[in-house]
């Protein structure tokens, strides 16, 4: 059985991202901007945005971090979109989801620059993705796509069952895996699904993004099959100093005993999606420099 190292894999993604920074450095252009939209004190956005902003400074990116309190209105949020669509210094930016009540997602989402939007969820990045055209794809599905690919395991021709159908993972890994670059064959399944465990058990690359901790047993699983867990979870666990321990959706000391390949929880899917949200940033930059990069580089 292979371990799928996420944290390696994304290591090095982010070692390529440094030199690129370090280029544009040395030919005295900026470094690319990301920021983060944080509403209310959510203490997961607040970890989550955190190590953005580690991980912004360890490949040499700027970052700011836009935080407002839960009671903020959304024509007071639409004037914080606006600005950051036309500051030019910014190049891409997230919300942190989910909003206050009084907000609506939608309105919201639909008045990011697509240009700008790193979360790759404005329409018309959903409906690119969707029409195979240049978009900015949700960062845990790109994650785990980069992962596969530079794991070396085939896509190709294979069985992907993708457990889990939400706009900003399950719908979107979808898409990308059933694309023309990754030709896999994809069976989506959902909380309506019947014979969720038969059709899993015929998939060659199981994807997991239920938000159920370690239901995927390895019943669910085929032998020799390639598990992709993107599920992340802290639960309860009294044995351990903290008194909380890591899991995904996937039982993994089980499942691991069957398949060919797994990633694990905490080091698998999850450091990717991070990487994943800074190559959309570069891919930005790029686009917006874009004469300016083909005259010096
Ligand atoms: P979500 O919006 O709650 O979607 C869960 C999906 O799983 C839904 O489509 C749901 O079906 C399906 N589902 C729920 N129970 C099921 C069951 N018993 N059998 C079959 N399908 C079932 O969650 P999400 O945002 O996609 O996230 C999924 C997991 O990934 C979570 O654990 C989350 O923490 C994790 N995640 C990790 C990262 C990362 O960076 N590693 C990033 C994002 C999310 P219905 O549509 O029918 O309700």
């Amino acid at each position: 059985m292979k371990l799928i190292d996420g944290k390696q894999v994304a290591s090095d993604v982010k070692a390529e991202i440094a030199l690129k920074v370090k280029q544009l450095l040395d030919h005295n252009l900026p470094a690319p901007h990301l920021a983060a939209v944080i509403v209310g004190e959510d203490g997961a956005s607040r970890t989550y945005v955190e190590s953005i902003e580690r991980t912004c400074k360890e490949v040499g990116y700027i970052s700011s971090v836009y935080q407002f309190s839960s009671t903020i209105d959304e024509a007071e949020l639409l004037k914080v979109i606006n600005f950051l669509n036309k500051d030019d210094e910014i190049d891409g930016y997230i919300i942190q989801l989910p909003l206050p009540k009084q907000i609506s997602t939608d309105n919201i989402i639909a008045a990011i620059d697509p240009k700008k939007d790193m979360d790759g969820m404005h329409p018309i990045n959903s409906g690119n993705l969707m029409l195979g055209k240049e978009c900015f794809v949700p960062a845990t599905p790109h994650g785990t796509v980069e992962l596969l690919k530079r794991s070396d395991i085939e896509t190709e021709g294979k069985h992907c069952v993708i457990i889990g159908r939400s706009n900003i993972v399950g719908k979107p890994l979808a898409l990308l895996l059933a694309d023309k670059e990754h030709n896999a064959t994809v069976t989506v399944c959902h909380s309506r699904t019947q014979n969720l465990k038969e059709i899993c058990s015929q998939a060659d690359i199981l994807c997991v993004a239920i938000g159920k901790p370690e239901m995927i047993t390895a019943d669910y699983v085929k032998k020799d099959a390639v598990v992709m867990d993107i599920g992340m979870h802290r639960v309860q666990d009294a044995s351990t100093e903290k008194g909380y321990r890591l899991c995904g959706d996937v039982k993994f000391d089980e499942v691991a005993k069957k398949c060919s390949a797994i990633t694990p929880v905490p080091g698998g899917v999850g450091p990717m999606t991070m990487v994943c949200l800074l190559l959309n940033v570069m891919t930005a930059y790029q686009r917006k420099n874009e004469k300016t990069l083909k005259k010096i580089m």
